[in-house]
């Protein structure tokens, strides 16, 4: 029997698929010419990074756009970064911003298409298979060394000033004959498989990135491991082998991938198999005290999307956002479309930044403000409540105490042409209507209200008295206000700011600290939605008794 063969059927006794045979299991996909076959292949090794994220939307963006396939295949090969359930969450915190796959891994045992397992430890068969293969072409060999001989390789390297790895003349195993490994294996050494580079470090390749053009680098001459010990292959094989079963067309994912391109090119030459397109993502970077730096996961709270779900930022405004970071145009494109939906951009490769997307918590911001605004009534608390449930006990036994009454108070100046933009995010709502409900309002009375120092007790007490005497608020907000200035002008105040100005002594002040007074006691806050409405939603006989008791406490 030919040697190779043997030795093959020495490492691997059990029963494994030809290649024809995945050919024909895995077969081309039948899809319409000019669809992308893309995916997602997070490591369950923790949170779902922002960068993460970034990746799958586009990944999946270019699938939906081109009517072709989005996948999510978990790569699992590393099992002790793993940490448990953390593959289930990265796809239901996908889907919380609207990534969805059309097949692929969708949580633990759980999964849909014809191209699978699409969890990379349930794939050892179809890996060995490919393997077994390559041994029998002389492409892949085992290797006996150590721990201490690779690191003695290193030293020698280190010393002699020369690339590090197990290349050339360092890669011992690769000399071995079929023979002399059959022997070593019936010794029962142990071994790892490895590929036999034909490369050559100082040759040039030329690949051409879907996002960075034409990139020239060197050739590979690494004999990679390609399946541990453990039996799992390693992520540069296993990116081999899944993409082409997959029959991934398109590879997006992070820059940092790009110095081992070489490798992954010299696997799919090795095997004539068609290589898909790659696309190096830049990383995400942020701006501190002006420097670039990469988006951290140590030091930066909105590394992880878990943080904007949690503060409750609107998914829609994030995404508004990613897409102004993945595509230059895309702003144009969204003051010229004001109503489109995102699926109606075309989102493209030539117009990614390629020195590293900005990433600038200030615009996501105002473009949430900009999306909470512009939400109808019905639309926010819906959305308001659906984030309580999950992330806010207390803001969520206000809502279900009185939904109506819930709705009202954020409906104040909503539904108009210019809204109020008072909500960034639902984290916000809590602490800004809380006064609204007089359990809170009596417990957050406890701090001394902040009333304008200038001004005397007398004068305070004098203006809360003169308004609850002249004030109705079923006359329109305009006739209010103007009982508003009369108020002001009674108790010694300037009717507007302009009169004031021009007469500063002659006034304590002008009708704005007179409203600012009556928002103090009422809301307890410098600042709150419109007063007018504010009061009319809290009712005459609330309003009245909250204006008492602080008389009585000032007196
Ligand atoms: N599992 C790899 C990672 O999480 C995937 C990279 C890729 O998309 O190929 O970085």
């Amino acid at each position: 029997m030919n040697k190779y063969v043997e030795l093959a059927n020495l490492i691997f006794q059990e029963d494994l698929y030809s290649i024809e045979e995945l050919e024909a299991k895995y077969p081309k996909r039948d899809l319409p010419v000019g669809a992308y076959v893309t995916r997602f292949a997070p490591s369950p090794t923790g949170f779902l990074h922002t960068g993460s994220l970034f990746a799958a939307l586009i990944s999946s963006k270019f699938a939906y756009q081109s009517y072709g396939v989005f996948f999510i295949r978990l790569e699992d090969t590393d099992q002790k970064r793993e940490i448990a359930g953390s593959g289930a969450s990265l796809v239901s915190q996908l889907a919380a911003f609207g990534v969805y796959p059309h097949e692929g891994y969708l949580g633990d045992n759980l999964e849909k298409g014809n191209y699978g397992p699409y969890v990379q430890s349930k794939r050892a068969k179809i890996y060995k298979s490919v393997i077994k293969q390559m041994i029998i072409n002389n492409q892949a060999y085992p290797c006996f060394c150590s721990a201490d001989d690779l690191s003695a390789m290193r030293k020698q390297q280190d010393e002699r000033k020369e690339n590090f790895g197990y290349y050339g003349e360092y890669a011992k195993c690769s000399k071995l004959s079929p023979e002399e490994a059959i022997e070593k294996i019936k010794n029962g050494e142990p071994y790892v498989l490895r590929f036999r580079s034909t490369g050559d470090y100082h040759n040039k390749i030329v690949v051409n990135d879907a996002i960075r053009g034409r990139i020239e680098i060197a050739q590979n001459d690494q004999h990679i491991v390609i399946l541990k010990s453990d039996g799992l292959p390693t992520y540069h094989f296993a990116h081999l082998v899944d993409d082409h079963f997959m029959r991934t067309t398109h590879i997006t994912r992070g820059e940092e991938w790009l110095p081992s391109l070489p490798v992954h090119i010299e696997l799919f030459e090795a095997m004539g198999w068609q290589k898909p397109t790659y696309a190096h993502l830049p990383v995400i970077m942020k701006l501190d005290n002006g420097n670039r730096r990469k988006l951290s996961k140590r030091k930066d709270l909105e590394a992880a999307v878990s943080y904007f779900l949690e503060q409750g930022y609107p998914v829609d405004g994030f995404l508004e956002y990613l897409f102004t970071i993945a595509n230059s145009n895309f702003e144009a494109w969204r003051d010229e479309f004001k109503d489109l939906s995102r699926d109606e951009f075309k989102m493209s490769f030539d117009k990614m930044s390629l020195d590293g997307a900005l990433f600038d918590l200030a615009k996501i911001q105002n473009l949430c403000k900009e999306k909470l605004g512009h939400m109808n009534t019905k639309e926010f608390a819906n959305s308001a409540y659906t984030w309580a449930k999950e992330y806010n006990e207390e803001l969520k036994a206000l809502i279900e105490r009185d939904y109506d009454y819930f709705s009202q108070i954020v409906s104040i100046e909503r539904e108009k042409e210019n809204p109020r933009k008072d909500y960034e995010k639902f984290s916000d709502i809590l602490p800004l209507i809380k006064f609204f409900y007089d359990d809170h309002y009596e417990s957050m009375k406890q701090d001394a209200l902040l009333f304008n120092e200038n001004l005397s007790k007398e004068t305070i007490i004098k203006v809360l008295e003169t308004y609850l005497a002249k004030y109705d608020l079923n006359l329109t907000e305009e006739d209010w206000f103007a009982v508003m200035k009369e108020v002001a002008v009674e108790c010694g105040f300037a009717a507007t700011p302009k009169e004031f100005k021009k007469n500063k002594e002659a006034f304590l002040g002008h009708v704005g600290d007179v409203a600012a007074i009556l928002r103090i006691v009422v809301t307890l806050r410098m600042q709150s939605p419109n007063l007018y409405y504010v009061m009319k939603i809290i009712g005459k006989d609330r309003v009245d008794a909250r204006i008492k008791n602080a008389i009585e406490s000032l007196k």
